[in-house]
């Protein structure tokens, strides 16, 4: 049965961020044919970003640019969103599983009075069934779930579906839409960002993590020098945000971001289930730790026991050497 898709877009400094491809390739596997209509909410660059969501799948766009969606709010962007679904009257949305997804779609659900299935790491379509994977219990667990009624809801985990391949040949409309937006309940007076110009840890393919191992502030020097020539993102334990040898926004973990990267690579991390929850469903696992004992060890694909301050840096060179 094919089906009406919404997509909901989401952009950072002006770009769209990788999700919202992988959220097309999602509805695509959803809509068995029917058509995906892209919705993209913000200030500037509508058009442009609508364009891209065409080339990844997208059959159509609708941008609502707005000064009152300079900055997200729930309240700005649900009240965009929302006139969106009532025009377009979907059979399903689909969105990425990030903090703004997070807040959103739930607010959304709640006034459309459905379901919505969160989080979701897989779609297959098996009998009449569209079957969607969501871990459970901190990611020691999975669930499968089927809507049987309604509208088809969900939010999927960045970095686990795979996006179309971009086709700059696809033509499609990108069309502006008027809405009214009612004066906002939350003024956002300033952003102050904490984390660095470096990739983005949640979309992040390589992910180089430290943890108390790293013994000060200055021991993350080597793991930045290997994510430097890795492409990789850095990310930390929270000991190692609780010592202050970096700032709380890298903490992986069940109190902090959840990553499922290619390639994540452990040092000085004993590998906390708390830890775990975090980054155990990484596709290849890569723990240095000088004792043999330590938890990450049996979770990791590859183990190096050793003195993290020995192998970090040759790692580094030796990529350095293949890289040239
Ligand atoms: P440690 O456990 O102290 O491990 C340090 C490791 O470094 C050791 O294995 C040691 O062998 C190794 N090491 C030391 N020196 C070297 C060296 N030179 N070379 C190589 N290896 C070395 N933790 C998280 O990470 N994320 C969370 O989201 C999180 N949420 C939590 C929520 C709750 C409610 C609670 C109670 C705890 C939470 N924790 C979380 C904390 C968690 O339980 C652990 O305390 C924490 O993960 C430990 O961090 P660590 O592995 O860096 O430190």
């Amino acid at each position: 049965m094919s089906r009406k898709m919404l997509v909901i877009g989401e952009a950072r400094d002006g770009a769209l961020r990788n999700v919202t491809f992988e959220a097309i390739a999602a509805a695509a596997k959803v809509s068995d044919g029917g058509e995906i209509v892209g919705v993209l909410c913000g200030a500037e660059n509508l058009e442009e970003m609508g364009q891209e969501m065409i080339y990844h799948g997208a059959d159509r766009v609708v941008t609502i640019q707005n000064e009152k969606l300079n900055t997200y709010t729930s309240d700005g962007f649900g009240q965009a969103v929302m006139a969106v679904i009532e025009e377009e009257k979907p059979e399903g949305i689909i969105m990425g599983h990030t903090a703004i997804g997070k807040d959103i779609t739930p607010k959304l659900a709640s006034k459309l009075e459905t379901g919505l299935i969160s989080d979701a790491v897989e779609i297959e379509e098996t009998g009449d069934n569209i079957v969607f994977t969501r871990p459970i219990y901190s990611g020691k667990a999975f669930e499968k779930k089927i809507i049987t009624d309604g509208l088809m809801f969900a939010t999927i985990r960045p970095n686990n579906i795979k996006a179309l391949d971009r086709d700059d040949s696809r033509s499609g409309s990108v069309s502006a839409k008027e809405v009214d937006i009612a004066d906002l309940r939350t003024v956002i007076q300033d952003i102050i960002r904490k984390t660095s110009d470096g990739v983005d840890l949640s979309e992040a393919n390589i992910i180089v993590a430290g943890g108390r191992g790293v013994k000060s502030a200055e021991g993350f020097k080597p793991l930045e020098e290997l994510a430097d020539v890795l492409g990789a993102a850095l990310g930390a334990s929270r000991g190692a945000c609780d010592a202050e040898y970096c700032d709380y926004s890298l903490q992986i973990g069940q109190t902090g971001k959840v990553v499922t990267p290619d390639l994540y690579i452990a040092c000085g991390i004993s590998g906390a289930i708390q830890h775990l929850a975090g980054m155990s469903n990484s596709k290849v696992i890569v723990a240095i730790n000088k004792d043999p004992e330590a938890n990450i060890f049996n979770v990791a694909d590859y183990g190096i026991v050793g003195d993290l301050f020995d192998v970090v840096p040759k790692l580094t060179e030796q990529i350095k050497e293949i890289k040239v």
